[in-house]
Formats: C-alpha cells, structure tokens, sequence
C-alpha cells in the first residue's frame, strides 16, 4: 500500500507543509496541503477526504480542493466525525468564509457530501477498509486505519497521551502507525495543554507500542524539528518528512 506524505509538520513555513497523507493515489487523510502541493489532475483522482479533527492545520485547504472538484463538475466525499462536520459548516462552509458547497449546484447532488463517521464503524471502498478509532486529542478528534487485505496503517493524527490506544491496535493486527511528537521535552507543559506529545511523553508512550513493525512520527513544530529528532534518536522510529513515498 503506497503512502504519499504530502505535508507532515506541525506549522507552516516555506519548507514545511501541514498534515496531508495520500494514499494509493486515492484516499486523503488530512486536508492541510493538498492542494499547494499536488497538481491539479492528481488532486481530481482523490476518491475521498478523511478528516481527523477540525483544526485549521488540518482542514485549512479543503476549501480550495472542494472549489476545484466542483469547477470540474466532481463530487468530494469528506468523511469525519459530527463535532467535525458541524465545525466546519458552521464555521468554514457558511457562505460567509466560504460558499456553502453542500448546496451548490444544489442539495440534492452537491460538490461536497459530508458523511459523518463513528468510532469503531468500519467502511468498505472498493477493496479497501476504513475503521476509525479515538484519540485523545480534541472533542471529536478520531484517527483512521486503512486495510487492503493483511496490509493496513493507522493514522493517529494528533494525540496526547493514551493507555489503550496503542494495545488496541495492535490486537487488531495493525503492523504499522503514524502518530505525532509535536514538541521538545523542554515544552512538555505546552504538549500537554494543547493535547500534543513532546518527545518526554513519546518516550514514555513508546514502551506501550510492543507490537509495531513501523512506527512513524509526523507533526513536528518546524522551531522544534533539529531538537525532536536529537531527542528521539536511538528509538526505533522514522521522522517523516514531506515528499516521503512509502510503502506498508
Ligand atoms: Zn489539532
Ligand atoms: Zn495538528
């Protein structure tokens, strides 16, 4: 299974680019870089849009590849949880910060069909299985796994700290992650009031995550990113970085 990493920081600079995963050229997890990233036609192949929560670094080009869809005559399939679907309309999709593309050209088959996801639904795409699962992260917040048979990958998205969410995916026999490590142990107290891990709390998380073939890092602050890696170095991990293509 090919995994795209079009953006994997946690802020926005002109050498880091927000939270965007494409996977087998179809599936968008995170909406913070698509479409500053991937030209037009590739932007038009994506089936549909995974959204793990409504913070602006991972939502804030769904506007622009929605506006793209619905001038090409398409229809973009965004899949997230209730307290994300009603952010967003109210907040994005409101005619005022945008136009309301659950409406135009009209209602009854609009550009953009939000389909609200609940924790522990899977769905089937073709040959391809989506299951969502919490995190701990903000009200409504959820990370996804995609199967393609045996094959799968978890996506965190943005987390702090959790007990039995590393154990349960592993029992479900999920060999590979990508989770976060937003800041250095020296802004722990900032990593868990915003409900980040620092990499103090990786540390400590990483001795739950037995059973892991792969685990990838994403979400590093771009002040922070020298630090974290010397901070995380000797762990078995990868620090993503964007433009990476790999495969699970
Ligand atoms: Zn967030
Ligand atoms: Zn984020």
């Amino acid at each position: 299974m090919k995994i795209e990493v079009l953006g994997c920081s946690g802020g926005k600079t002109k050498d880091a680019n927000l939270p965007s995963f494409l996977i087998e050229n179809k599936f968008l997890f995170d909406c913070g870089s698509v479409c500053s990233v991937l030209p037009l036609e590739r932007q038009l192949e994506i089936d549909s849009v995974f959204l793990s929560h409504s913070h602006f670094d991972h939502v804030c080009d769904l506007p622009f590849l929605v506006d793209n869809f619905s001038i090409a005559g398409k229809k973009l399939k965004v899949y997230a949880s209730q307290e994300t679907i009603t952010t967003l309309k109210e907040y994005v999709f409101n005619g005022k910060i945008w136009p309301d593309f659950t409406e135009i050209p009209d209602a009854e088959s609009p550009s953009l069909k939000f389909v609200k996801v609940n924790l522990g639904e899977s769905i089937l795409l073709g040959e391809y299985k989506i299951d969502f699962f919490r995190v701990f992260h903000t009200k409504g917040s959820i990370g996804f796994i995609v199967w393609k048979g045996e094959k799968s990958i978890a996506y965190t998205a943005d987390t702090y700290r959790s007990d039995g969410l590393w154990r349960d995916l592993v029992n479900l026999g999920v060999k590979s992650v990508i989770t976060e490590c937003s800041f250095p142990e020296e802004r722990k107290d900032l990593s868990k009031i915003s409900n980040h891990l620092s990499t103090h709390d990786f540390r400590e998380e990483i001795k739950k995550m037995n059973g892991f073939e792969n685990i990838f890092v994403f979400h590093t602050k771009p002040h922070y990113r020298k630090k974290i890696e010397e901070e995380l170095k000797g762990l078995n991990v990868k620090i993503l970085k964007d433009g990476d293509v790999f495969e699970v």
